[in-house]
């Protein structure tokens, strides 16, 4: 099989292909559906295989170092605030930056475009704070992180598990000032879907859009809540239950066809460290569990551990056992998520629907009178702290079912 050749459930839109590429003969284009897929420009490809050999969906690699994991919250309250579980991207981003290296991640354009930049200083790391829950466009970053590493820069990459596996696949070699960051991942969103979304919200308030925050904290870190603030100051808050974002997101109707069938996926990883949410933390760390969030943190080598004792000033760190611990929140870590049996009749549906009648017709409870309620009643509850009590049990429950599984 060759670039071109590579079928649609396994093609992870990396992007190390075009990056590699020597006669720059590769293009990622948008499917229907809205991702990005590597066209060829066959008369000009002088066939020397190089795409082949860093795409980690035909090259597989393996790792087979047993992590040590933890549970860890950023010490500077409001960077885990503004981060989507307890900020140990921040941590890793400040300490590679105050070594003078540079740190790439995920984040806005002007336009809400999801994509892949490189900050240089520490007031820069909001930039990347926060998932953004849609596929990010990589570019050309693979190349300028060989630069800057050849250059004899530090650098920190954080991505997806396929990132930093097209990174690493791209890159060839190992290079000692070379961090890498995946996350545990469920899957990424449609960029088409996530556009339609946004001129959704520009259509229904009449404004623009300043801000937009996934996962919110409004309600505390168990209680997702999308944000987005407009032109005018004025802000829309709702839960994963009413934002068609999330919704859409959560039942497994707009993720990457390659995300149902993930390759990066796995126990022992090649990347620097993993981090993602740690919903178990009442029963592992109960100090830890304050609703705020905590992260929880693979650290994937020696050379990662290394670094890792040198980030520990900036967070409050909890050993957790690999085994019994991780394995417990390992879901989305090792095994991919299923798709909904609707999924392909909804893309079938983007162009035709507006977002409202998209709802109306997936997810019709929404607008349901029992929920309209349940939804008015939330911030009372979230102020009597009845809301935070409510949560805490569920994960402690979840936590003692996962103990026992
Ligand atoms: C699409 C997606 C799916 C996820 N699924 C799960 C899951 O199922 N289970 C779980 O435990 N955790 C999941 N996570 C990870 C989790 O949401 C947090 O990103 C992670 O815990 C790190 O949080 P933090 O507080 O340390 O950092 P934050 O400040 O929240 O840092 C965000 C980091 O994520 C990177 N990032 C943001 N958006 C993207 C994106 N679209 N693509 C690639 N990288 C991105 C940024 O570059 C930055 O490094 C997911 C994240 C994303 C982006």
């Amino acid at each position: 099989m060759d670039i071109s050749e590579l079928v649609k459930k396994d093609c992870c839109g990396c992007s190390a292909c075009m990056n590699s590429c020597p006669r720059d003969c590769i293009k990622m284009k948008p499917d229907k559906e809205g991702f990005l897929y590597p066209s060829v420009d066959e008369d000009r490809c002088i066939d020397c295989k190089k795409c082949e050999r860093v795409c980690p969906v035909l090259t597989k690699r393996t790792a087979d170092n047993r992590p040590k994991a933890y549970i860890v919250r950023n010490k500077n309250a409001a960077l885990r605030k503004s981060s989507t579980s307890g900020g140990f991207f921040a941590a890793a981003a400040e300490y590679v930056l105050s070594e003078g290296g540079c740190v790439f991640g995920v984040g806005f354009d002007e336009n809400f475009k999801v994509r892949h930049d490189v900050i240089e200083s520490i007031e820069d790391i909001t930039k990347f704070n926060r998932s953004k829950y849609v596929q990010s466009e990589t570019g050309f970053s693979y190349r300028r992180v060989k630069e800057l590493l050849e250059g004899g820069r530090m650098v920190l990459f954080s991505g997806t598990p396929c990132q930093v596996e097209g990174l690493l696949g791209f890159l060839g070699r190992d290079y000692e000032k070379l961090y890498t960051m995946d996350i545990i991942c469920k899957g990424v969103p449609s960029p088409k879907f996530w556009k339609k979304y946004l001129s959704w919200h520009e259509e229904k308030s009449g404004r623009g859009i300043r801000e937009v925050r996934f996962r919110e904290k409004t309600y505390g870190y168990g209680s997702t809540t999308m944000r987005v603030i407009y032109d005018d100051g004025s802000q829309y808050d709702e839960p994963f239950d009413v934002d068609p974002m999330l919704q859409f997101y959560s039942k497994e109707m707009i993720s990457r066809p390659s995300c149902y069938n993930c390759k990066a996926k796995g126990k022992y990883r090649r990347s620097s460290f993993t981090a993602g949410d740690y919903w178990y933390v009442s029963g592992a760390a109960p100090r830890m569990d304050d609703g705020i969030g905590v992260s929880q943190v693979l650290v994937n080598n020696e050379h990662a551990a290394a670094a890792f004792e040198k980030m520990r000033k900036y967070l409050d760190v909890e050993e957790l056992d690999f085994d019994r611990d991780s394995a417990i929140n390992g879901g989305m870590m090792v095994s991919s998520a299923k798709p909904s049996p609707r999924r392909d009749e909804m893309f079938s549906d983007l162009d035709k629907l507006s977002m409202d009648g998209l709802q109306k017709k997936y997810f019709p409870s929404t607008f349901k009178l029992k929920n309209r309620i349940k939804r008015q009643l939330r911030p009372v509850m979230y102020r009597t702290g009845l809301l935070r009590i409510y949560k805490k049990r569920m994960r402690k429950k979840q936590s003692e079912k996962g103990m026992k599984a």
